[in-house]
């Protein structure tokens, strides 16, 4: 006896709509692409019950004629390719042609459709995939589709779905991301009846603001970059207005919201030392790219997506999102400039210290076969990415520029005369001053966190810390497996000051330490080392180094610094104002506050 039978199409319908249609935000999203498509400049969303019981979209695009009415909601039925090979030509939302047959196999699907250059339009009802009523009927230009009882033939489903607040906030989302790309396009939502968001047609930085509050007006800072085959566009928000959710970022590619895990590394990497430690920037950025190098047809709902050079875009995506922070005043009130004579503990006034820069190479041209990169397509991720941090990478190949990620300005020096800050430590914990006509008050901990890691970083970059040989040296016995990295890290215990020299199998004599401290034990600072190397050891060099000089600071910060007299404390904030990062500590701490005279005057008004 034959046992296997081919599945009524219903049968088949609701199968395949558990794919496309989890939930009813997947049904608000796959009906507003569709009146996009249909190039529609007002669209309507209209939502009952978090869309339980009624989804509908409205909109004035070029609508349907009577046949087509009918065909849409069959499986595989599209106008939007007719051959394999245009999927990679594509300029629309959807070309699977599932999404209609998915709705109406699970819903009571209501649709008037008008073409504008026809009299008159159409009326379509179905239930669970049967046609109910097929009938020419009167009708304003466009299509209305409503959509009525989600799941109501699969209870199953129903039963998964969340908390109304919880549903109507995934269908808010789906409306951000597709109002924030398509800018042009008035949407307006309600819900239960009543206006939720109206979004007139603007330029992209209004559709932000009007989307997610005035208080984005200032934070945001246009990204921009523009070679042959790569366009990118978009803001990203300042760092302090980062947030421990991840619900602000928004990656566009040729139009489509997508997520790729890359990318996101490409732009959060750039934000790392600017933000708390697990806190999220937010980002609005559209990659534009011949439809040819892309695949966006991986997953039913069209949210991944394969590029054909990812690295490339990786490379491009990096270097304009630093190009942005670089140029962008990270504390607007203070100028941070620079000065060589930084005479932080251990670095003496005449030793030539300088600041760590990223620099580009101007003649980098990644469609050049004579500056090819060095890696290969068969390179893995991670030789790429730290092949990117040693080889310099140009934000536009035509300007000769340099990317550095601080306003520190060499030739605009300012020297600070620290002995005219008027400051004071209170509580023993915060240091009071005004400077630049403003009052700052800096968590001293914080503070110190943030120059010892800078004072570190610098180290390692440039081995600038003197070292003092010891008359008598001490001598430190590791284990097997310390040792062994003790040996590896040579240049970097060297970079910091230590100068160890292996005895016999376990045992180094200390012949150096650093010269600005004194009592310490060395025996703990190079086991503490060496567990902290442990963990960062597959690090690339760039943030290996950001590891040891994060752990450093963190150690000696554990130490209480005292800075009793007036001169301390002004040469310690001098040295605060010369950091490149001051108001964040390295473990993500806010290290200052400061006040205007305005918001003195406006908290006493
Ligand atoms: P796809 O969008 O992948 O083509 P759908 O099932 O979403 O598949 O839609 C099927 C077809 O119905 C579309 O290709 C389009 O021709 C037509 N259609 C759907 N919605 C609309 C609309 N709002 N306006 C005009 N035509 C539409
Ligand atoms: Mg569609």
């Amino acid at each position: 006896m034959n046992t296997i039978l081919l599945l009524p199409d219903i049968v088949a319908n609701q199968i395949a709509a558990g794919e496309v249609i989890q939930r009813p935000a997947s049904a608000v999203k796959e009906l507003l692409e569709n009146a996009i498509d249909a190039d529609a400049t007002k669209i309507q969303l209209i939502i009952k019950d978090a869309g339980r019981t009624l989804i509908q979209v409205v909109d004035n695009g070029k609508g349907m004629n009577f046949t087509d009415a009918r065909m849409c909601f069959e499986r595989h039925a599209t106008s939007k390719i007719a051959t394999a090979d245009d999927l990679y030509h594509l300029t629309t939302k959807g070309f699977r042609g599932e999404a209609l047959a998915s709705i109406a196999a699970i819903a009571q699907v209501e649709l008037k459709t008008k073409r504008p250059e026809e009299e008159t339009g159409t009326l379509l009802i179905t239930e669970g995939s049967q046609v109910k009523e097929h009938i020419p009927t009167a009708t304003q230009d466009g299509t209305s589709i409503s959509v009525k009882n989600l799941f109501f033939n699969v209870p199953a489903r129903r039963n998964f779905l969340k908390s109304d607040t919880i549903e109507l906030g995934h269908i808010e989302e789906e409306l951000n991301r597709l109002s924030l790309i398509h800018c042009d396009i008035d949407f307006s939502f309600y819900h239960n009846g009543k206006l939720i968001q109206q979004l007139p047609p603007s330029n992209q930085k209004q559709r932000i603001i009007n989307v997610f509050g005035a208080h984005f007006k200032d934070k945001l800072f246009p990204v921009e970059l523009d070679t042959e085959t790569v366009k990118i566009s978009g803001f990203i928000a300042k760092p302090e207005s980062a947030k421990k959710k991840k619900n602000e970022q928004y990656l566009f590619v040729n139009h489509r919201f997508v997520k790729h895990y890359l990318l996101h590394h490409a732009i959060e990497t750039t934000y790392k030392e600017l933000i708390p430690e697990g806190h999220k920037p937010a980002f609005f950025i559209e990659i534009s790219v011949p439809p040819t190098t892309i695949d966006v047809n991986i997953s039913p709902t069209k949210i991944d997506i394969k590029f054909q050079d990812d690295r490339m875009i990786y490379a491009f995506l990096n270097a304009a999102v630093k190009k942005t922070l670089g140029t962008l005043s990270l504390l607007p009130q203070i100028d941070f400039n620079y000065n060589p004579q930084y005479d932080f503990s251990g670095i003496k006034p005449k030793d030539n210290v300088k600041p760590p820069t990223l620099t580009l190479n101007p003649n980098y041209n990644p469609y050049s076969s004579k500056t090819e990169r060095k890696t290969t397509p068969s390179d893995s991720w991670e030789q790429f990415l730290s092949g990117l941090k040693n080889e310099p990478i140009v934000t536009h190949p035509k300007e000769e520029e340099k990317l550095v990620f601080t306003e520190e300005n060499k030739d605009n020096e300012e020297i600070i005369d620290e002995t005219q800050i008027k400051c004071l430590l209170f509580s023993d914990t915060y240091l009071v001053f005004l400077w630049k006509d403003m009052l700052h008050i800096i968590d001293v901990r914080a503070a110190r966190e943030r120059l010892l890691f800078e004072h570190y970083l610098n180290a390692l970059e440039n081995t600038s810390i003197v070292i003092q040989q010891s008359m008598f040296p001490e001598t430190i016995t590791l284990s097997a497996s310390a040792t062994e990295i003790v040996n590896d890290i040579q240049p970097e215990l060297r970079a910091l000051g230590y100068e160890l020299e292996q005895m016999d199998r376990n045992s180094f004599a200390v012949n150096g330490t650093p010269v600005d401290e004194t009592n310490i034990d060395v025996q703990q600072v190079i086991e503490q080392f060496v567990e902290m190397y442990k963990t960062h050891q597959f690090l690339h060099k760039t943030d290996k180094n950001s590891a040891i000089a994060k752990s450093m600071a963190k150690q000696k910060c554990n130490s209480k610094l005292q800075i009793p007299s007036e001169p301390e404390q002004q040469a310690f904030i001098k040295q605060w104002l010369q950091c490149k990062v001051p108001h964040i500590s390295p473990s993500g701490k806010r290290v200052s506050k400061v006040l205007t005279a305005e918001e003195m005057r406006k908290f006493f008004d």
